[in-house]
């Protein structure tokens, strides 16, 4: 069974095809963040315009790449949320025109479900259930426990920003150069250059919500934001890399601790969980998998799990794999589905499993 499946939840226009045996035919990322870093994140209507014109190439190239023609696909995938709801009914009429023109089933998936199925596609043998799933990406920062492949239960989610987007800002604050990657790998190229702290003060960031199951990073924002303006302007901050590193380390210190906490909680209810998966963007950071392994050593029997760093950034191939069980159960959405911006990961079968006839 073929899907090809689109993506435009965000900012980036994903279009990719992949079949039931797991192989990736074509995987198709255009991505925009240049459009947006600068203005302090994702403008949702410059993002829908930039979804609206790059999209039919995108799905086209993804065809191209495969080396298929439209009659070869069997099934149309789309994100159905959440994300900005301009940005997803970009996908969601590409999806729906092309499946009814063409005859094909339609599913429409939720994002972050997507996110946290990326392993049971890249690994041979993906992690049991139930596991730990940690999401870090531009619009999350949560700790669900995955008991199915439909069945999430958040245990930590952010009270205020993301983990990615804060990030995003403080790339901008501290004007550290970025390649078409994207700031994310920025900031983690810049920290990981092997260059001394210079000589100067040392940074010392607050540790937000201890003891809690919970995520805040606005206070992490807002300190590096007083530092730089306390220093008189990002030129006159001394030892810029080592507040870079700072802050990092800080983030990253912040979804450990929360990671620990969570553990617990799952022992303390009774959730033999003997694996976490990490996904969304933020989890391609190297420094974050190593320091997340090393958490994890002290424990008996606990394996930290994640997709290749291509893959825990936005794209369509995990799209195409969290339809893959729908289709196959031959359980479609009808040609009459609307986007759902708002969509919670602990709701997903109520929109999506059809009432038995
Ligand atoms: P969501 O998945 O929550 O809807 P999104 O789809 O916009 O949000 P992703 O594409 O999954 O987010 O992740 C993008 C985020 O990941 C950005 O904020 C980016 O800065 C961050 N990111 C990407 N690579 C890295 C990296 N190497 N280190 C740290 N952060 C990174
Ligand atoms: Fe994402």
């Amino acid at each position: 069974f073929r899907v090809l499946a689109i993506e435009s939840s965000a900012d980036d226009t994903c279009a990719a095809v992949v079949d039931a045996s797991r192989r990736v035919w074509s995987n198709v990322v255009v991505k925009q963040h240049h459009l947006h870093v600068a203005n302090g994140g994702i403008q949702p209507l410059v993002a829908m315009l930039a979804h609206q014109r790059n999209m039919p190439a995108a799905v086209k190239q993804a065809l191209t790449d495969a080396n298929l023609d439209i009659a070869d696909i069997d099934g149309i995938a789309f994100t159905r949320g959440p994300g900005l709801s301009g940005c997803l009914s970009v996908a969601c009429n590409a999806a729906k025109t092309l499946a009814a023109v063409h005859n094909k089933p339609l599913v429409g998936v939720h994002h972050m479900q997507a996110h946290a199925l990326t392993v049971h596609l890249t690994m041979p043998s993906p992690p049991p259930f139930p596991c730990l799933t940690l999401l870090v990406s531009g619009g999350h920062t949560m700790i669900v426990l995955a008991t199915s492949l439909v069945d999430f239960r958040i245990l930590a989610t952010t009270a205020d920003k993301s983990i990615g987007s804060t990030i995003d800002r403080v790339v901008t604050i501290l004007n550290i150069p970025w390649s078409e990657l994207g700031p994310g790998p920025g900031l983690e190229a810049y920290c990981a250059e092997p260059v001394p702290d210079e000589e100067g003060p040392s940074y010392e960031p607050p540790m937000p919500m201890p003891g809690k199951l919970a995520f805040s990073y606005s206070g992490l924002h807002s300190w590096l934001e007083r530092t730089v303006h306390a220093a008189g302007g990002i030129e006159n901050v001394v030892n810029k890399r080592a507040l870079a590193r700072a802050f990092q380390n800080a983030a990253f210190a912040h979804l450990e601790a929360k990671l620990l906490l969570a553990l617990k909680w799952c022992k303390n209810n009774d959730h033999d969980v003997h694996h976490v998966v990490m996904s969304g963007g933020v989890a391609s950071n190297q420094l974050l998998r190593q320091r997340l392994k090393t958490c994890l050593s002290r424990f008996d029997s606990m394996e930290l799990v994640f997709p290749e760093p291509a893959l825990c950034t936005d794209n369509a191939v995990m799209i195409a794999w969290a339809s893959m069980h729908r289709f196959l159960a031959k359980d479609h959405d009808s040609y009459e589905i609307h986007p759902l911006p708002g969509w919670n990961i602990e709701d997903i079968q109520s929109h999506q499993s059809r009432p038995p006839n």
